[in-house]
Order: structure tokens, then C-alpha cells, then sequence
């Protein structure tokens, strides 16, 4: 079912080729762990972050390395016709490497600069000028990224110091969040000031606790029209990093808040670096916001399903369906919405299976082994036997190349 949304209105900022804000679908976007300064290695890990539907992965540049890289980075991916916008993510010295790289500064997309990271007292604002000025001169959108892990320390003091003179002193978290807003809005402003143009900024307050992060995520989105760009930052690892990224984004997604998403997982030992830009769209698509790809909708299983074969063919079929949507997204437009019931038993089969474009019952013990597929909504064929797999994606591909054609 499609969300009835009414999304936050934001002015729509151009990233390359892509459009966050305004009427724009909200983006997906991710970020690589490679080291920057190893080009290959990072082109090819950005490739694999796009090819899973990443529309906008960034980048570290950290080091001298990291720098002189970047140029030799966007060359490979267009070699590979890879267009995903490369963003620069800048901590401390990216005043000076924009400056001593130029070629970084051009083959960016955007720059993302952390307010509470330019620099320290008064360098801090000739160094944030800077990177402003080489946003300007490229013409780069910049995101202005505050993280609560990293927050300007010289504001919350003195938002401190204003607090503890007030006859009834706010709480400590109501002073922090104040002094995330007030940190983006303020370099924002001053960003437009050294002629940032106001199209060019996107906004984020990421924080690493649900309720904190729908908090400030709430009154920054009624304080501004930049788009926003939303993460819970420092999610953590497998279910949790999945649940708390998903609890948190979900609220504010309804409430129409959000341009951009990226989820901040801790990746689990060898698991690979798309399952944060899975998460993301799996967020977007089962609240019915985007769709990217046809999913497997299926039980969870019980005592009438004694064997794993039914959750290794719901596993399987969701592998297939995600490794040939690189090649089906051109080839059969809307095949994305499309839903796939693989079922352990009659008892919710044939229901779920006729909700679905295409769904099959598999036997559960005790049934006849036999496994009754339908195809929208109808009974279409029984099948049985040992190749049950195979012959459900023949069915499927058929199924899909008459009907996204
Ligand atoms: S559909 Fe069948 S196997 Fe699946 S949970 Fe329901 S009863 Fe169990």
C-alpha cells in the first residue's frame, strides 16, 4: 500500500545528477569504509554501494592520501559508468586540502562539514569560511552535519552558562538539543552569508538515541526549509543497529520529515558493507514511501514446517529477486513493486499467496507434497517434486517479462 505522506516542503537541492528535497523521492544513501587513499579499493566498494541502490555515497577525506585520491576515484567509477555523486566528508583539515587539492574540491559532489570539527576558537571560522568559499567556487551543495558525538564545544558552553543563570535551569538533554539545532541553523546562515546559495545546503542533527534524534529532528524540520538528512547515528550492530535506525527514521518519515536516509550500522564481521543501503530502502519500502525491489513477503514458520526448506527458498528467492534487479530496473520498469508470497503451509498460503502477484504454498508436514502457486490471485499450476525452486523462479521471470515487458 502506498504511504499517504505529506512530506516536509524543502527546497530541492541538486547532488550531480541527483535531486534531495523538493518533490524528490527520499534518497538512500551510504558511506564506504575503505581508506580513502587506496583508489581502487574505494572505487570498487562506492560501485558495489551503488550497484545495491546507494544514490549518493560518500567518502572520507581525512589525509594528504585521501585527497589526491579522490580525483583518480570518480575516474574510475566513470570508467566503470558508475555516475553516483561522490561526497567529501571533512573533518578539521578540510580547509587545507581543498585548498592544496583543487582537483578534490571539483570532482566532489558535496562537501559535508561538520560544524563542531572546522577548527577551535577563532580558526574556526575563518576555516569553515573556507570550505564555504571553495563550495562556492566549484558550486558544490555542502550538508551541514552535526553530530552530537562532536558537538561545538564552545556553543554548548555557552549555552551552559546562559542555562545555569536562569531562575529554572532547562535539563541537560534540552540544553544539548538546543545547541545541535542552534549549531546547523547558525553555520547554515553564515554559510548563506559568505554567499552560499540557499539551494545548496542540507541539514542534519544525528544523534545516537531514538527519542533524542525524532526530538531535534522535530523542531529543526519546523524551523527551516533545507532538506534534511536523516540517521541515528552510531546505530550499532545487527538487529539492534537495524531496529533503533528503523524506530527512529520511521516516526519521522511519517510525519513527512526526512530528504535523505542513511543507516549507520556497525557491520558485523564479513557481512558485506550494501547492508546499510538495503536496510534504507527496506525502511522506505515496506512504509510504502519508494520502491527498489520485489519482495518476498512470507511466514515465519512453525511446527508444520519440520525442515528448513522453506525458509532457505524464502532466502533464496529474496537473494535472486535482489541480484537481477541491476539488470531488470531498466529492462522491466515497476517490476520493483512487485510481491512475492513464499508461504510454509496451506493453512496462510493460498490467502497471502493471492494478495501477492505471485505466491506459493509450500508443504507443511503432514500435507500433500505438493506446492500450489498462484499468479495474481488465481490458481496457476501445482508443483512438486525436487526442482520446486527453480521452476518457482522460471515462473517468476515469465510472470515478469509479460507483465513489466
Ligand atoms: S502459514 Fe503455515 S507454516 Fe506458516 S506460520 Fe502459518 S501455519 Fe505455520
Amino acid at each position: 500500500m502506498e504511504a499517504m505522506i505529506k512530506r516536509r516542503k524543502t527546497v530541492p537541492v541538486r547532488i550531480g545528477d541527483v535531486t534531495v528535497g523538493g518533490d524528490a523521492p527520499v534518497a538512500v544513501q551510504s558511506m564506504t569504509n575503505t581508506d580513502t587513499a587506496d583508489a581502487l579499493r574505494t572505487a570498487i566498494q562506492t560501485a558495489e554501494l551503488a550497484q545495491a541502490g546507494s544514490e549518493l555515497v560518500r567518502i572520507t577525506v581525512n589525509t594528504e592520501e585521501a585527497a589526491r585520491a579522490v580525483p583518480e576515484i570518480r575516474e574510475r567509477l566513470d570508467q566503470m559508468n558508475v555516475s553516483v555523486p561522490l561526497v567529501g566528508d571533512f573533518h578539521f583539515n578540510g580547509h587545507k586540502l581543498l585548498t592544496k587539492y583543487p582537483e578534490c574540491a571539483e570532482a566532489l559532489a558535496k562537501y559535508r562539514i561538520n560544524p563542531g570539527n572546522v577548527g577551535r576558537g577563532k580558526k574556526r571560522d575563518e576555516q569553515f569560511a573556507q570550505m564555504i568559499e571553495f563550495a562556492c567556487r566549484y558550486d558544490k551543495p555542502v550538508r551541514i552535519g552535526v553530530n552530537w558525538g562532536s558537538m561545538d564545544q564552545e556553543l554548548l558552553a555557552r549555552k551552559l552558562d546562559e542555562n545555569a543563570k536562569l531562575a529554572e535551569p532547562r535539563s541537560l538533554d534540552e540544553i544539548n538539543h538546543d545547541a545541535l539545532i542552534q549549531s546547523a541553523l547558525e553555520s547554515a546562515a553564515k554559510a548563506e552569508e559568505l554567499g552560499l546559495a540557499h539551494d545548496h545546503i542540507i541539514l542534519s542533527c544525528k544523534m545516537s538515541g531514538v527519542q533524542d534524534l525524532i526530538s531535534v529532528y522535530q523542531d529543526l524540520a519546523g524551523q527551516c526549509d533545507y532538506p534534511l538528512h536523516l540517521g541515528l547515528t552510531e546505530a550499532g550492530m545487527g538487529s539492534k543497529g537495524i531496529v533503533a535506525s528503523t524506530a527512529a527514521l520511521a516516526v519521522l518519515l511519517q510525519q513527512g520529515i526526512g530528504d535523505t536516509i542513511r543507516i549507520s550500522l556497525t557491520p558485523e564481521p564479513g557481512s558485506p558493507r550494501t547492508q546499510e543501503v538495503i536496510v534504507a530502502q527496506e525502511i522506505l519500502q515496506t512504509m510504502g514511501l519508494r520502491s527498489f525491489t520485489p519482495m518476498v513477503i512470507s511466514c515465519p514458520g512453525c511446527g508444520r514446517t519440520t525442515s528448513d526448506y522453506f525458509q532457505k527458498l524464502a532466502e533464496d528467492i529474496q537473494g535472486y529477486l535482489r541480484a537481477q534487479m541491476p539488470e531488470w530496473r531498466d529492462q522491466f520498469p515497476g517490476v520493483e513493486s512487485m510481491n512475492v508470497a513464499v508461504m510454509g503451509c496451506v493453512v496462510n498460503g493460498p490467502g497471502e499467496s493471492k494478495h501477492a502477484n505471485i505466491g506459493i504454498s509450500l508443504p507443511g508436514s503432514g500435507e500433500r507434497p505438493v506446492a500450489p502457486v498462484y499468479i495474481d490471485g488465481e490458481k496457476d499450476v501445482t508443483l512438486k517434486g525436487e526442482h520446486i525452486a527453480d521452476e518457482f523462479k522460471e515462473i517468476i521471470n515469465d510472470y515478469i517479462r509479460r507483465t513489466y515487458g
